[in-house]
């Protein structure tokens, strides 16, 4: 049954406009989001705060896009003044029969979220990533800056970043946005500068001026008085009488008058009053409100807070999923980064200048890898690429060197070597990579293509390897 506004209640939490389904959670509901899955969007019934709060972190910091994605808009009777609240969700409400005014907002994010693809990223940092960048591509935002925020670790938010990470772990955020910078997913602008906790991270730190000598914050302070006419130099307190409140030289007797005429203030005293040091200048420490450790100044790990556009290849890697970070893959044993790869490259090909001999550069590339890599855990990928390599090494000579292009394309050398035989060796491998895969996973085809491009002297570097990949799908 409609109602007049073309609202139709399927279940008791459960309202259907123009074929999507709201889930609408209130405050009498527990806090489990994992029904959302089930549903087009999410409306939050609020009337408290902190239930608000509770619920938007745990939709927008759940693993599954299925949950994170979905829009969430705010029934309510209320402001909310949360700022990370209000960057997570999608609009408001004011009551349901307003329902068909988000309607092409609903749209507009799920036609987003179709034009992803969901992979399982090899590791946590990719795996961040490749949240952030889905949630920025669906909710069409270019950038992402940072909010000041009490309740943040490092006293700034990314609120989509952020969301996933427990106060205490929160300096994290910081990490995996230097890495996406690097991968070029993000260019940045400098914002702002905060410091965190030598030992745990924390940026909530108690900044105090101790004593140089105990490190006590327990001290008072006095002025320095300069007298003109005889010199004396002496803390204010040689100068009061037990009379009044004038000032009296105890050097000369003479009555002091006008600061900046007879007499003047060059500086500060400082006493400890817990070991009795005195002293001109402070020592300033930070004390950590989390591990209590404190810190000298010195010592603290100053951070750049940056805000963050993403780039057209971010786009791109929101899009196609965003499998492993350059770390991941330089961290496979047997394997050389693709810069050095490519150094290399660039000595063979100027030793064919000079000599007469034949030498390949070949690459393997596992089709369609976001079906592969969205079914099988990091670890599990990890394993697989792992053992790609052993397979290859144990087929190449020891001279030849192996590197990852990509989480999907591996390339490698066959120097001196003619290039008939550099292709039966790499059909080899194919061949022996192809039954590996079939007894690894029993109900998962990998499939892989490969090619070989034989150097020629007059040819860069980065024109083989355009041969080399040309061909391959993406
Ligand atoms: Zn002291
Ligand atoms: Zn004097
Ligand atoms: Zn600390």
């Amino acid at each position: 049954m409609k109602d007049p506004n073309g609202i139709e209640r399927v279940e008791e939490s459960v309202i259907k406009h123009s074929g999507f389904t709201f889930l609408i959670i209130d405050h009498m509901d527990n806090l489990s989001v994992e029904k959302v899955q089930y549903h087009n969007a999410l409306i939050i019934d609020g009337k408290d705060v902190d239930f608000i709060r509770q619920i938007v972190r745990r939709v927008r910091s759940h693993n599954s896009p299925d949950i994170y994605l979905k829009p969430i808009f705010i029934l309510k009777g209320i402001n909310i003044h949360d700022a990370l609240v209000n960057k997570l969700i999608d609009g408001t409400l004011f009551n349901l029969d307003q329902i068909e005014f988000i309607i092409p907002e609903v749209e507009r994010i799920l036609s987003r979220v179709s034009d992803l693809k969901f992979t399982n990223s090899i590791s946590f940092e990719a795996q961040m990533i490749e949240k952030l960048i889905s949630f920025m591509y669906t909710c069409e935002i270019q950038d992402l800056d940072p909010i000041p925020y009490v309740y943040s670790g490092i006293n700034y938010a990314y609120p989509i970043l952020s969301v996933n990470f427990r106060q205490n772990d929160e300096h994290t955020v910081l990490e995996i946005l230097d890495i996406a910078e690097q991968e070029g997913i993000f260019e940045s602008e400098y914002v702002d500068r905060t410091y965190l906790c030598s030992q745990c991270s924390s940026g909530h730190l108690s900044y105090r001026e101790v004593c140089p000598k105990c490190g006590s914050s327990n001290s008072q302070t006095e002025d320095i008085i300069h007298h003109f006419p005889c010199g004396y130099v002496g803390p204010i307190r040689d100068f009061r009488n037990e009379i009044d409140d004038q000032l009296d030289c105890p050097k000369c007797n003479k009555r002091l008058r006008h600061i900046g005429v007879d007499y003047d203030k060059p500086s500060v005293l400082h006493e400890c009053k817990n070991c009795s040091h005195k002293f001109q200048d402070y020592n300033v420490k930070a004390k950590c409100l989390s591990c209590q450790t404190d810190n000298s100044v010195e010592q603290l790990n100053g951070r750049e807070i940056k805000k963050y556009s993403l780039t057209k290849k971010g786009e791109l890697a929101a899009i196609n999923g965003f499998v492993s970070t350059s770390k991941d893959i330089d961290e496979i044993i047997g394997t050389v980064k693709f810069e050095t790869f490519k150094t290399m490259l660039k000595y063979e090909i100027e030793r064919l200048r000079q000599t007469e001999g034949s030498s390949n550069v070949c690459a393997i590339h596992i089709i369609n890898p976001s079906q592969v890599y969205s079914k099988i855990g990091s670890e599990v990928q990890k394993g697989l690429l792992k053992d790609i390599v052993k397979v290859i090494r144990s087929n190449i000579r020891s001279s030849d060197v192996i590197s990852f292009q990509s989480s999907s394309t591996i390339v490698l050398s066959m120097n001196e070597i003619p290039y008939k035989i550099s292709i039966r060796i790499l059909k080899e491998i194919i061949e022996i990579l192809k039954k590996l895969m079939a007894t690894a996973f029993n109900n998962m085809e990998v499939n892989f293509e490969h090619k070989v491009v034989q150097l020629d002297y007059k040819l860069s570097p980065d024109l083989h390897i355009h041969q080399l990949t040309k061909d391959f799908n993406q």
